[in-house]
């Protein structure tokens, strides 16, 4: 077999292409492969698909998958035409996306790679610029985004991200099983924008809007879905937060008073306090259980916190209120200053925390979302910018289809 005919068959080239040339530079590492149109082939508008006359030719080039460990490339010269309608356009090729610099097959090596490692990881394993593996990532997640199907889901978990130093925000929707929008801070426009996209049918779907304790998201909720208040879903995960938050202050406020007096009782003991009764290593569990029967305020801060966790697993509403109005009774009682806010937050914001205990909505979902996140951001290490992080999130968490659709071509 020649080589041009093998590397025809290697990279599935197809009339009305045909492989020229292969031009192999052994000490570069590198083959180039010289594809050629068929002259007698009509020409079509890549736009509108009319036969239109040729134009000019231009020579272009796009790094493929290697082949037999050397650098790949396919050289072209590309016709472009010229459509009465559209202008001097330059042909579309079976093996590239438009505007790309690589082979369809080449981007979706690149696509699998990155879910896999960095984009500094992926660009010095593949001998390529960062922003090369950059662009692929950013055209993947707006190819992904173009064709992805419509929101049919019946439930919804809004998240608050601090992204960079504090008090930098990303507002992040999902459905459970992917992230559906993601917006800059967490304002009432954060979560409306998304809100507003959906369509009556889709809005009436929704059942519940799992959240944080924050008025801007409670606004655009209310305002964004119809019977929005008895949709939305305080959700155990963030309101256990505010709990451990609060058991933290008061050891930490409890620690400094103890230790002037050189009692050292609570020093180390932080993950202890935030940690619930699960089983922990004996020689801690002795520690702790020792520790949490003493005349300690963060004892008290500790026990409403673990009272607390136990509220969520009521079948009646009412049963579940009374429960909650006997919790918050205790906290307003408890003369611990921010376990009595607390309590206020809570009394407050009753209604959404019962709708999230009928609801049943498990915290794993919120959780496990954060914990990938977490992930994305640790990867990163540090985003260039704001938009890239948004992207980086759609392209793991988005469920997206990435993949070039020439990619199949070969297969
Ligand atoms: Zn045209």
């Amino acid at each position: 077999m020649r080589d041009t005919d093998l590397y025809a068959r290697i990279l599935n080239v197809q009339a009305p292409w045909t492989v020229e040339d292969v031009e192999l530079d052994q000490s570069g590492g590198e083959v180039r492969v010289h594809v050629a149109y068929d002259a007698g082939t009509p020409l079509v508008c890549p736009e509108c698909q009319r036969a239109v006359p040729g134009y000019d030719t231009r020579q272009r080039q796009w790094r493929h998958l290697d082949t037999c460990q050397l650098r790949t490339l396919l050289v072209a010269d590309v016709p472009r035409v010229n459509c009465p309608e559209h202008g001097v356009r330059q042909i579309d090729v079976p093996w590239a996306q438009e505007g790309s610099r690589f082979t369809a097959l080449f981007e979706a090596l690149v696509i699998d790679w990155l879910q896999e490692a960095s984009i500094q990881a992926v660009a010095q394993r593949l001998g390529l610029s960062w922003s090369a593996v950059d662009g692929i990532l950013q055209r993947a997640v707006t190819r992904g985004l173009a064709r992805r199907d419509p929101v049919a889901s019946t439930a919804l978990a809004v998240d608050e991200k601090a992204y960079k130093k504090r008090h930098n925000y990303l507002t992040v929707v999902s459905d459970g099983t992917r992230v559906l929008h993601v917006a800059e801070g967490r304002r009432e426009e954060s979560l409306a924008e998304f809100l507003q996209t959906l369509t009556p049918a889709q809005k009436h779907r929704i059942q519940w809007v799992s959240m944080d304790m924050w008025a801007p998201y409670i606004q655009a909720v209310t305002k964004h879905l119809p019977h929005g208040a008895r949709k939305i879903a305080f959700d155990r995960f963030h309101v256990a937060k505010q709990f451990n938050e609060v058991v933290d202050q008061v050891r930490r406020k409890e620690h400094k008073a103890l230790a002037q007096e050189g009692d050292q009782r609570l020093k180390g003991t932080k993950y202890h306090w935030l940690r619930g009764r699960g089983p922990r290593k004996e020689a801690d569990q002795a520690q702790f259980d020792q520790l949490r029967q003493q005349e300690l305020r963060t004892a008290r801060a500790w026990a409403i916190k673990e009272m607390a966790a136990n509220l969520w697993d009521y079948r009646h509403r009412d049963s579940a209120r009374h429960a909650w109005k006997r919790l918050l009774g205790w906290m307003a009682r408890s003369r611990l200053q921010p376990m009595v806010k607390l309590g206020q937050t809570v009394r407050s914001h009753l209604w959404g925390i019962l709708n999230a205990v009928m609801a049943g909505a498990s915290n794993s979902l919120a959780e496990n979302l954060n914990n990938r996140i977490q992930k994305i951001k640790a990867r990163a290490n540090g985003f260039r910018n704001r938009q890239r992080m948004i992207n980086a999130i759609y392209f793991h968490l988005g469920g997206l289809d990435l993949y070039p659709e020439k990619a199949s071509l070969a297969d």
